[in-house]
């Protein structure tokens, strides 16, 4: 198999006025880094527009264009596994279709890779041209809100525009979760990775392909498969319920001293208050189970190995 130095991948839904421009636009980036050893993996995510007939008119004129044509929309995050998964280069450019991230960053990206020894660079947006307020307010806290629950840090405001080498994506592709939250896969897989500020244009054409629906979606992905934080907020409720359960049979005893409680009140009180914080901590214990079966069956690979020296035995099945 020949490994071309770079290869770009586009997921792509309903993208059909763009693909032109885009097209254009990512051949010239690449010519200008690596001549003509490129290929430009475009994939057609279920499109309901032109998008794939126009992806197959643009590769019938240009060798270096690959389309794939999914099946039906799977949603972004694998549609650009798709891509990663068929994609051969040395070094992956992964970019959106709507033309938000400039592919000319291509060579600064580059270069910050060659002058870091970097196996990720990742475009961390400095501005927002062009999306409404909402969608900025939604996403600034949603990272937020990401970054204090999960357990791998995952860079703020990044999205999917990225260079990777080849060794990064192979270790990410050793990931086989469903629920694909690609951002955070990738800073889980580590090794040597950098930001690169830029300035997030409009889109190109067409609109957002992501509605509120998908982005909690994808926010929820993100929660669920990077922190079992959620599951163990019961045994939270349960631990701060016992201790505020104790002040309130204190006060219900107290109650009964005095004489001036409703009979049957208390033992229904004490019943209430205790089975309460009980059952809250146990369902607690549950999620805290749930929580490690979960993180067990997503078989991740325990380890990666970073560098190896010499000519150790096994290097070959490990695919450096
Ligand atoms: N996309 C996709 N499948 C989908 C939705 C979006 O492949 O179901 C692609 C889309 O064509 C674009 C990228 O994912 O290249 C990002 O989508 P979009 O620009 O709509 O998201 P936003 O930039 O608004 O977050
Ligand atoms: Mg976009």
């Amino acid at each position: 198999m020949h490994r071309p130095t770079l290869s770009i991948v586009v997921p792509c839904y309903n993208e059909a006025l763009t693909l032109p421009q885009l097209h254009a636009r990512v051949s010239a980036a690449a010519k200008a880094e690596v001549g003509e050893d490129y290929e430009l993996v475009l994939i057609n995510d279920g499109s309901k527009d032109d998008s794939w007939p126009i992806m197959q008119r643009l590769s019938a004129e240009d060798p270096r264009l690959v389309a794939i044509n999914l099946s039906r929309n799977h949603g972004h995050q694998l549609a650009l596994t798709a891509g990663l998964d068929l994609c051969a280069g040395e070094q992956i450019l992964v970019i959106d279709a709507d033309l938000q991230d400039p592919p000319e960053l291509l060579g600064e990206m580059r270069a910050k890779m060659a002058a870091e020894q970097a196996d990720v660079v990742y475009a961390v947006r400095r501005k927002r041209d062009g999306e409404t307020f909402f969608k900025k307010a939604t996403a600034a806290a949603f990272y937020r809100l990401l970054d204090r629950v999960t357990d791998t840090p995952i860079p703020l405001d990044t999205g999917d525009f990225r260079l990777m080498s080849r060794r990064a994506l192979d270790a990410f592709l050793s990931l086989p979760e469903q629920a694909r939250f690609i951002r955070g896969m990738v800073a889980w897989v580590g090794f040597r990775q950098v930001p690169f500020p830029y300035d997030r244009a409009e889109r190109f054409a067409g609109e957002t392909n992501y509605p509120l629906s998908k982005m909690l979606r994808l926010a929820f992905d993100a929660m669920t498969g990077f922190s079992t934080k959620p599951l163990t907020l019961a045994s939270h409720f349960g631990v701060a319920l016992g201790g505020a359960s104790v002040l309130l049979l204190i006060y219900i005893a107290y109650g009964f001293i005095r004489g001036n409680a409703v009979p049957g009140w208390t033992s229904l009180a004490f019943i209430v208050v205790l089975l309460g914080s009980v059952q809250m901590f146990v369902l607690g214990m549950i999620g805290e189970y749930l929580g490690r079966l979960y993180v067990e069956s997503k078989r991740r690979p325990l380890y990666l190995v970073s560098d190896v020296a010499g000519p150790v035995q096994g290097t070959a099945k490990l695919g450096y």
